[in-house]
């Protein structure tokens, strides 16, 4: 079967990869020059199912509240004349409540412990290597109530058979040693030694190789302009380079599409919400992150890529600009710093900006719509790494008419 792969983010080109394991004649295509140069090229690079659930939660909105009035605060809200994002900022509120926590949380673990699966089996199939890690992630806390929250998030933990230790101060420094030269004052921290780490961007890219080589076709520099329809069925793709025609078509569009399923009748609640990261060269390696830290206070997670430090974080809530704001980045960078002071020349580190393709819920949108060939790999948010190898895998099994491992229920446009 043809199939046209609408994307060339993580999320499209793990896709790709099951598609084109399956035996489809499949074509990715994409505005930019190559894959992963949006969302997918620097995030924290955690691959972290242990943490995977949404951020609306109970007592999220009075924590909003309060972020708006501080100084390096992880959330900006930026209210803009666009009826959707207040759309969705409504939908954000409504699904704050401890019922509605609980039935997005266990939907976001389902996917996210499953596409680790799946991305371990990928890695092991294909050899593929990006600066991966798989040394846990550590959650550090500054304050006694946020180690008293750690503690009552241990039972959602346990619930979901995340292995997990609450440590001491004294306990996540031998977890982390180069914390040691951190001014900061921990009060604990929780490690969660499954997850892992690895460069989003150098995956993708090196998943893509693979794939040119076994006969995938990355049409880039050509920009989608519209889905065009006749009946229940989608009969091609507008771009500026003509139309393009298969039989089935898959749409990892990320932020950008609902601008193109709207005019098809399909309404999604995919909303950008931008982060920033700062990656630094390391320069002593006892100085920097072994694994992954995750500061509670900050909201910012440190990464180690290979020779290289990631730290990302802030949650900005201002529409659809990409724009790389080094002030913007400071709480990011200052957050790094504090950690990890002597890691590497934080005045030489390179700053980005992307935009997570958020569902007010959590969950992503995977597989069918109301046309026959048109699917799904959409929202998938701030854990959009994490869930890359399942969200595929699951897509291409609805492709082949094959019944994905999980159970879909809350992950589908028709299930929510
Ligand atoms: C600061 C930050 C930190 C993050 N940290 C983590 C983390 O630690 N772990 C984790 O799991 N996730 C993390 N994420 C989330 C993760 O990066 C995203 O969920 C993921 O990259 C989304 O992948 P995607 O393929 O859907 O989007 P993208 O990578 O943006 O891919 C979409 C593609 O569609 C293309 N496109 C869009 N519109 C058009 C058009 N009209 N025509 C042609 N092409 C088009 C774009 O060029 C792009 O390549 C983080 C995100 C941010 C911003």
């Amino acid at each position: 079967m043809k199939v046209l792969v609408l994307g060339a983010g993580v999320i499209g080109t793990a896709c790709a990869y099951y598609l084109s394991r399956d035996g489809h004649e499949v074509t990715v295509v994409d505005r930019q020059s190559g894959p992963a140069l949006e969302t997918s090229f620097g995030n924290a690079g955690g691959v972290c199912p242990g943490f995977a659930g949404p951020w609306a939660a109970p007592g999220m909105p009075l924590k909003v509240v309060r972020w708006l009035f501080a100084q390096h605060a992880p959330l900006m809200l930026r209210p803009r004349l666009d009826l959707r994002q207040w759309q969705w900022l409504a939908a954000f509120v409504a699904n704050c409540t401890a019922e509605r926590f609980a039935a997005n949380k266990a939907r976001m673990q389902r996917i996210a412990h499953y596409s680790k699966a799946c991305l371990v089996q990928l890695r092991a199939d294909t050899g593929i290597a990006y600066d991966h890690g798989t040394g846990g992630v550590l959650q550090v806390f500054q304050t006694e109530d946020e180690l008293a929250a750690a503690v009552r998030a241990t039972k959602v933990l346990q619930s979901f058979n995340v292995t997990h230790r609450l440590l001491d101060a004294a306990e996540a420094r031998t977890i982390e040693p180069a914390l040691a030269q951190s001014s900061v004052t921990l009060s604990g921290g929780l490690h969660l030694p499954d997850d892992e780490t690895g460069d989003c961007h150098l995956f993708t890219t090196r998943l893509a190789e693979l794939l040119r080589e076994r006969g995938v076709t990355f049409q880039t520099n050509t920009t989608i302009r519209a889905i065009l329809r006749e009946g229940d069925g989608i009969t091609g793709i507008a771009t500026d380079r003509g139309v393009l025609q298969a039989d089935r078509y898959v749409v990892a569009l990320a932020s950008e599409a609902p601008m193109l399923l709207r005019p098809l009748g399909i309404d999604v609640p995919v909303y950008p919400v931008k982060g920033y990261s700062i990656t630094i060269d390391v320069a002593d390696s006892d100085r920097a992150p072994r694994s992954s830290v995750m500061d509670e206070h900050s909201k910012v997670m440190v990464t180690r890529l290979g020779n290289r430090v990631r730290a990302a974080g802030v949650a900005e809530i201002s529409g659809y600009d990409r724009t790389a704001d080094r002030n913007k980045a400071a709480s990011v960078l200052h957050a790094a710093r504090t950690l990890f002071p002597d890691a590497g020349d934080y005045a030489q580190a390179a700053c980005w900006a992307g935009l997570r393709p958020m569902t007010p819920d959590g969950p992503p949108y995977l597989g069918t719509t109301p046309f026959r060939n048109l699917l799904l790999n959409i929202g998938q948010g701030s854990n959009g790494w994490t869930q890359a190898c399942g969200s595929g895998r699951i897509v291409a099994d609805i492709v082949d008419g094959r019944a994905p491992d999980i159970d879909l229920g809350g992950l589908t446009l028709a299930q929510r």
